[in-house]
């Protein structure tokens, strides 16, 4: 069994959609669907969410929102109409989404995640209606009673993997299941979302529980490639990939797939495959445990926003527990690091920059003095974390000297730099934000040019 998911671009247009089914009935082992709600169909176009959203704020907040109806209801009457669906397709869709902007009973996130959730919803059953409609044995699947239960916060929800046996039921299935993806059911019985871009998250939970061959995802690239077409010219197509490797891509801007979305997958060890809508005949990316072939850089990411915290202490390293009371203060401050940089007398911690707000920066100082009785505290903001990516990268001979003198050609000072054994996947390089794209050029230029 093949779970195959489909990106809002492949289904953003009934002629996508058309092109997304046709794929899909090529192979029979293509047995889930896991769909996006309709994205942008041309530049500068709203994606079907964001329509979604728009509406959610205006009706709860009693304002008039017959406008924003409109236009959601819009894109899939379009759709419809198109793929000839006899009508009661768009009225069950249109009933349904009226019914949730009705629901004043819920709190606002909630409400927002109910009224977002409505865009694959639908766009599940449209889709499974045109398959029906060609003679395939397709129906929609319904993610509160096949078992996606999730839980935390609204619109950031996650998977309860205790749960996965209900799912692993779709094993079992006949014909074609379409799935919608990017949100799933508390155990009370809400609706809630994934963060954005969570239906890939969807379809690798559903190809764990069914132990798929393959989680295929169709985009609208060919490949990865080895460096951010923003960044890089025309960069390299990176044919296989490890999973550790995406990971390290994704965390430091690689927008291929959500973050998130690689480690059920992974935890099961199935292939995932990166294929492109406009080009299925292309072999796209395969995400797998072990690559062969010799240590190499695979792919460079950079990405700013990052600030350095460091802590000075005469003395820190004779001081037992100094880590862990820094630690315990990033957490009172509800702070997650990404990076840590010690030395004898210093701790350097590196984390997301949107978490400090002014007056919490100074807070965050003051205790640190205070508590910690530092000697002192540094802050270097906008900071851009580039990561040099490849399996066993850090263990060769000229690693170091390569990305260094590449960055001293165009004269860019290193803030900081992160490597060590325990993760010889990558090296995370700390640069000025003003110079990120300059340094991921001289990087591509190094390793690959
Ligand atoms: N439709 C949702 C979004 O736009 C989820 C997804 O496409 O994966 O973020």
């Amino acid at each position: 069994m093949i779970v195959t998911k489909f990106g809002g671009t492949s289904l953003s247009t009934a002629a996508q959609i058309k092109k997304a089914c046709a794929i899909l009935l090529e192979d029979s082992r293509r047995q889930i669907m896991v769909v996006s709600a309709p994205g942008c169909r041309y530049d500068g176009d709203k994606k079907t969410t964001d329509l979604l959203i728009l509406l959610a704020k205006a009706a709860y907040m009693r304002q008039a929102c017959k406008a924003q109806l409109k236009d959601v209801l819009e894109r899939f009457s379009d759709i419809t109409d198109e793929l000839n669906l006899p009508d009661w397709v768009f009225h069950a869709v249109k009933e349904d989404i009226e019914a949730r902007v009705k629901r004043m009973d819920l709190s606002f996130e909630r409400y927002l995640d109910l009224v977002k959730a409505a865009g694959e919803d639908s766009c599940a059953k449209v889709v499974a209606a045109y398959l029906q409609s060609l003679g395939a044995d397709a129906a929609y699947l319904n993610p509160q009673t096949t078992g996606m239960v999730l839980e935390g916060k609204a619109g950031g929800a996650h998977f309860l993997p205790a749960q996965s046996h209900k799912l692993s039921e779709l094993k079992h299935l006949k014909g074609i299941g379409v799935y919608p993806g990017f949100f799933g059911y508390t155990r009370g019985g809400d609706v809630v979302t994934f963060g954005r871009g969570g239906s890939d998250i969807t379809a690798a939970i559903l190809a764990a529980a069914v132990d798929a061959e393959i989680y295929e995802n169709f985009t609208d690239v060919d490949s990865v490639y080895a460096a951010n077409p923003k960044q890089v010219k025309n960069p390299r197509p990176v044919p296989e990939i490890t999973y550790r490797e995406m990971r390290e891509l994704a965390y430091a801007g690689f927008s291929v797939l959500h973050e998130e979305s690689v480690e059920p997958v992974l935890r099961a060890g199935i292939p995932l495959c990166i294929k492109n809508i406009y080009n299925p005949a292309a072999a796209g990316t395969t995400v797998l445990h072990k690559r062969e072939g010799a240590v190499r850089v695979v792919g460079i990411a950079g990405t700013d926003g990052f600030c350095i915290l460091t802590v000075g202490k005469y003395l820190m390293n004779h001081e037992v527990g100094f880590g862990r009371k820094l630690f315990g203060l990033l957490e009172e401050e509800s702070i997650s690091f990404d990076h840590v940089l010690s030395g004898i007398d210093t701790m350097s911690v590196i984390f997301r920059q949107e978490q400090l707000s002014d007056k919490g920066r100074e807070r965050l100082f003051a205790r640190v003095r205070e508590e910690l009785n530092a000697d002192f505290t540094d802050l270097i903001s906008s900071t851009a974390i580039i990561m040099l990516v490849g399996e066993g990268i850090i263990f060769l001979k000229d690693i170091v000297a390569r990305l260094t003198s590449a960055l001293l050609k165009e004269n860019i000072y290193i803030d900081a730099l992160n490597m060590c054994g325990g993760n010889p996947v990558s090296m995370a390089i700390g640069v000025k934000s003003v110079h990120l794209t300059a340094a991921v050029q001289a990087l591509y230029g190094e390793f690959f040019g």
